[in-house]
């Protein structure tokens, strides 16, 4: 489809619109009981964010917590192994706890602080969201509950110690098939009870209006940042940007400040073992319009409109739907999504840490991945990828999997 009449200039002004539509995608499903805490959330956010008040704690956070600006840096050694074109990396690994998450969760929290709750409730699947936002209510001095199925807490008891360190209660949720849908589940049925005190956090680019707008403008310090750094390191614009996609907050925080330049914008879908229902997790890709957690958006989903099973070897990027504004992003024909499967990312993972000294999350190397091609097909030019974490979190998972591989067992 061709980008119509859509002004990139003005583009994070008037996107989404005031009840949170990006075109057709977006909007809040939510039950009546709380359709008015949800318009009061947006209304305050909508004063809060102008307020300079806000704004100067927000940067100053960024820069003595979180450790912000991260840097962009040139993969001289990746790049020359596949030809002239030239990748850089914006280091979102360094941010403090290792990810991009911890961008919108201090906003979050500050934003709880703000609207004078005293705490703030979220799920987690692998535990990265609920390690970030922990991370948050501990700094601003907030409670924090985070619903975790029984089967994701035996299995990444390491993060659930984080948790638990950083002052969180972990709520184990033992119904259905105890993984990170139950938690969704049991999370938003607490936080109905008891919304008055509490705001429920929300880990990506998605759910319920005004969260997808909320998140992305929490985000959009990485892409702001990058571009300014790219153009003074190197006198001009990137020719491409990549980022990985799951829910799709990394990629929007990184594209966001492209939108109106002549760059091209591509975001990375996880293809997991296959195009097989259940091997992969890549939403915009194999998926269609639906309704689901809250919002409307492109979806894996059955004929009944339920959820679909997803796998990625990435358990951040393996989410059965994906941010309104990327489907609206495609549709505008702004953004061009694309795949890398397990292997792909396996393989840029070795790739980086042997040629950079940068081991990235298994999410950032399918970013890395599909540079890397990108990289060969250009011959020449630039690309700039967010690499949205490091990849410490998954030792253990690529020792057991592919450490013959790899050669580290
Ligand atoms: C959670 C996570 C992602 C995926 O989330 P998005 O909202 O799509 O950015 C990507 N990378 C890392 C390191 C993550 O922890």
């Amino acid at each position: 489809m061709l980008e119509k009449n859509v002004d990139f200039a003005v583009y994070t002004k008037t996107t989404p619109s005031k009840d949170g539509y990006f075109g057709k995608y977006g909007g809040a499903y939510i039950p009546p009981q709380l359709v008015d805490e949800f318009e009061k959330i947006s209304t305050a956010y909508q004063a809060i964010c102008k307020s300079s008040k806000f704004i100067h704690e927000l940067r100053r956070i960024r820069k003595e917590f979180q450790g912000r600006p991260t840097p962009v840096g040139h993969c001289e050694r990746l790049s020359n192994s596949i030809g002239n074109c030239q990748i850089y990396l914006k280091r979102e690994d360094l941010n403090h706890t290792g990810a991009h998450k911890l961008n919108h969760c201090m906003g979050e929290g500050l934003l709880a602080k703000y609207l004078g709750k005293k705490k703030i409730i979220a799920e987690t699947g692998a535990g990265q969201h609920g390690v970030a936002l922990a991370t948050a209510a501990a700094y601003f001095g907030l409670e924090c509950d985070i619903y975790m199925g029984e089967v994701d807490i035996a299995k990444q008891a390491p993060n659930v110690a984080r948790m638990k360190l950083l002052g969180t209660r972990v709520i184990p949720v033992s119904h259905g098939l105890k993984t990170l849908k139950e938690a969704v589940d049991a999370a938003f049925e607490a936080y109905m009870g008891e919304f008055e005190d509490t705001i429920y956090c929300i880990g990506s680019v998605v759910g319920p209006h005004p969260f997808p707008m909320m998140v992305r403008d929490f985000q959009s310090v990485v892409g702001i940042e990058a571009r300014e750094q790219f153009v003074s390191m190197t006198g001009e614009l990137p020719d491409a940007v990549v980022a990985c996609v799951g829910g799709g907050s990394n990629a929007a925080g990184i594209m966001t400040a492209f939108l109106n330049d002549p760059v091209k914008l591509y975001g990375v879908e996880p293809l997991g073992r296959g195009t097989e229902i259940g091997e992969h997790a890549a939403s915009l890709t194999y998926g269609k319009e639906g309704v689901m957690h809250g919002f409307n958006s492109i979806m894996l989903q059955d004929e009944k409109g339920e959820p679909l099973p997803v796998y990625s070897i990435a358990s951040g990027l393996d989410y059965p739907s994906v941010g309104p504004e990327h489907a609206y992003l495609k549709d505008l024909g702004r953004v061009t999504y694309k795949t890398a499967s397990d292997d792909e990312a396996i393989d840029a993972f070795d790739k980086l840490s042997k040629l950079e000294g940068i081991i990235p999350a298994l999410e950032s190397a399918h970013a890395v991945a599909y540079a890397m091609k990108l990289a060969k097909e250009m011959g020449t030019g630039s690309i700039l990828v967010n690499c949205s974490g490091r990849g410490d979190k998954d030792m253990d998972y690529v020792i057991e999997h592919y450490g013959e591989r790899l050669g580290i067992k």
